[in-house]
């Protein structure tokens, strides 16, 4: 019994060691990946489907290598939170999106972009400074900016973050919560935080027309947003039922491949002027 004790601790050792050097080695990448500037921000349009009007756009980071090959943010966005990199990686991606919307031929006013940001980073007391002297930087309105913030690691400083977020919304920067019902707080961070619109997840969307479950999940978020007077914005919307579902729901904010993928800058702005046009 010893023996194989002895083997399991000795295995578990090898296991640790391996994951260690492991995440040093994608910490050391990624940390490559920013200095050689091979982080795009990809652009995801939100659409008003009352009106058909691109109404803001979500950011979505690919990592594209020099030879090409692009890298989804599912493989390293965890790392990034998990080390600190996600600061800079998002200090990165703004300064590169506040570029890009700067060049945007027909922008109305409340036209936003949307950028992920994870707990830790609203609960940072530079966060808000930071962000405000790169729109500054570019000349970008902050109206034009927004965050999202996933729940997919817990806040653990809500006096910290109510304060960010306030810093942030005095300059109308809004804050969205992103994945709505999958993540840790449910939904009490809303009732401590000045949140006002939520985003609903795909997961959910992709119940409509189903027996799932989790279609029940999804009317109750909506009854939720409702009641609290919250906006509410349905992503992964892929086909014409689930529109006309959430349509009936009263929800008109529609994001997901029904529309359009996340794309490059150029292609975005393509389809930005097009849709303005009509
Ligand atoms: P998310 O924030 O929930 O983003 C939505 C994901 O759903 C994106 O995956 C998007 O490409 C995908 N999507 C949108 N519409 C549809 C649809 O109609 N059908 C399907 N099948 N998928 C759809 P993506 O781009 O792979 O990003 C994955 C996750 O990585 C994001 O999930 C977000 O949590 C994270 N992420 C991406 N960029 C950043 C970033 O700059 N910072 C941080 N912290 N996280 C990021
Ligand atoms: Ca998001
Ligand atoms: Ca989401
Ligand atoms: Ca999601």
């Amino acid at each position: 019994v010893q023996a194989i004790l002895c083997i399991i601790l000795l295995l578990t050792c090898l296991l640790l060691g391996l994951l260690k050097g492991q995440n040093g080695t994608l910490k050391e990448l990624i940390y490559l990946g920013l200095k050689n500037k091979e982080f795009i921000p990809f652009y995801q349009p939100i659409v008003d489907s009352s009106s058909q009007q691109v109404i803001g756009c979500e950011i979505l980071v690919r990592w594209i290598k020099k030879n090409g090959e692009i890298i989804s943010p599912n493989l390293f966005i965890p790392i990034a939170e998990y080390n600190g990199q996600i600061f800079e990686l998002t200090y990165d991606l703004l300064n590169q999106v506040s570029a890009d919307i700067g060049k945007l031929a027909l922008k109305h006013p409340d036209f936003y972009v949307s950028l992920n940001v994870i707990p830790e980073q609203l609960e940072d007391d530079n966060f808000a400074e930071n962000v405000f002297k790169i729109l500054k930087k570019h000349q970008i309105e902050a109206n034009n900016i927004a965050f999202e913030v996933t729940e997919r690691t817990p806040f653990t400083n809500l006096k910290k973050a109510e304060k960010v977020i306030n810093q942030l919304k005095s300059q109308n920067i809004d804050i969205k919560l992103d994945d709505a019902g999958t993540g840790y707080g449910g939904f009490s961070y809303l009732q401590e935080l000045p949140i006002d619109t939520l985003k609903i997840d795909k997961m959910f969307v992709e119940t409509i027309g189903t027996n799932d479950v989790k279609s029940k999940i999804l009317s109750s978020i909506i009854l939720f947003g409702k009641n609290a007077g919250l906006k509410m914005i349905a992503e992964g919307v892929e086909n014409q039922e689930q529109v006309e579902y959430l349509n009936r729901k009263g929800i008109t904010l529609i994001q997901g491949y029904y529309y359009a993928k996340p794309m490059p800058f150029e292609d975005f702005s393509r389809y930005y002027e097009r849709n303005l046009a009509t």
